[in-house]
């Protein structure tokens, strides 16, 4: 089956009702993409705009856009002359008198391309002058031009515009799209080759791009999720391959010394345990804790079903005990302990 829009997931309507409009040559005058901070919206208007002007988007052997051509390659590179911005920047409304520009260059033809295309971001900051502007040129647009209106409140722009641009509600990124994305920004070279750090944001991102960056570049003391979650998978590592005197060793020695942190320590064994377990049933089902590649994975394919679902049983009354004031180094010691017998 062709890819289409391959990092983003889900998404059914882009897949099902807009990829096909777009490989057709039928983009329409106006999408509104809709979706909180960090999901993905600009990365998907770039999506769009390239796959409506690849220059392969007619041939299912290759995936929409298909990344490669000069088209694609401009439009995802962000260097295209036919993809303006309009961005409130750090005002707090975007102006109509921003709108009246883009009133003026509506009618020149597209550069490079047989379509140009305006992004407004943050479109919901749009005074309703902006709006009531916006709105005579998405009523009667010239035939190469698309609006991209970007999010995160649909429903703080005016009617008669929600009616003239369908709504996309934008979904997630999947963990690896979010993980090839961290690789290729712009962070110092010993922040990128700790692939550690990167598999954590990328999982503990929820699909958000800007959660992502955010737990990226966060200093590291404050990064207690993804020390945690470090912490957690090796854990379940030493469960699944360490002697017992070696693993209350290791644990010994790198347990948080609060409570709270333990607490999440255990939450996140679960979150591992149970992609582990999902693993077991279908091996195609993406993690949404652990990547399929990590060395926890390989470990635990030598556990039975029954054995994980057992571990993950002891894992929720260890943290149960801890949430109900138990000392925290003999509830650990006492889970481990009982893992290693397992
Ligand atoms: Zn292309």
């Amino acid at each position: 089956m062709r890819e289409i829009f391959s990092s983003l997931i889900g998404n059914p309507y882009i897949r099902e009702t807009l990829a096909p409009d777009l490989a057709a040559g039928r983009a329409a005058h106006g999408y509104i993409l809709s979706g909180p901070s960090g999901c993905g919206k600009r990365t998907a208007a770039r999506l769009i705009a390239a796959a409506s002007v690849c220059e392969h988007r007619e041939d299912p052997s290759h995936p929409l856009p298909c990344g490669t051509c000069p088209s694609c390659r401009k439009i995802l590179q962000d260097i295209s002359a036919d993809v303006l911005w309009i961005s409130n920047g750090d005002k707090a409304a975007i102006s109509v008198d921003q709108i009246r520009q883009v009133r003026q260059s509506l009618y020149i033809t597209p550069n490079d391309g047989e379509r140009k295309f305006y992004i407004i971001e943050n479109a919901h900051t749009m005074t309703p002058q902006a709006q009531n502007a916006l709105l005579l040129s998405l009523e009667e647009p010239p035939v190469f031009v698309t609006f991209l209106l970007l999010t995160e409140d649909p429903a703080s722009l005016l009617e008669t515009i929600r009616s003239r641009a369908p709504v996309i509600h934008m979904e997630l990124f999947r963990p690896d799209a979010v993980l090839e994305w961290i690789r290729k920004q712009k962070l110092p070279s010993s922040v990128l080759s700790d692939t550690e750090k990167c598999t954590g944001a990328a999982m503990l991102s929820g699909g958000s791009l800007g959660q992502a960056l955010t737990l990226m570049t966060e200093d590291e003391t404050k990064s207690e999720a993804l020390r945690m979650r470090t912490l957690a998978i090796r854990l379940l590592e030493g469960i699944f391959k360490m002697r017992t005197s070696e693993l209350l060793g290791m644990a010994a020695g790198e347990l948080p010394s609060g409570r709270d942190s333990m607490c999440l320590v255990f939450t996140m064994m679960q979150s591992a345990l149970r992609d582990l377990i999902a693993g077991k049933r279908r091996a195609d089902v993406p993690g949404q804790f652990l990547l399929g590649t990590e060395d926890v994975c390989r470990f635990a394919g030598k556990y039975s079903l029954s054995r994980l679902m057992a571990l993950y049983s002891c894992c929720g009354k260890a943290l149960k005990r801890l949430e109900a004031n138990g000392s925290l180094a003999p509830c650990v010691t006492g889970f481990l302990l009982q893992a290693k017998r397992l």
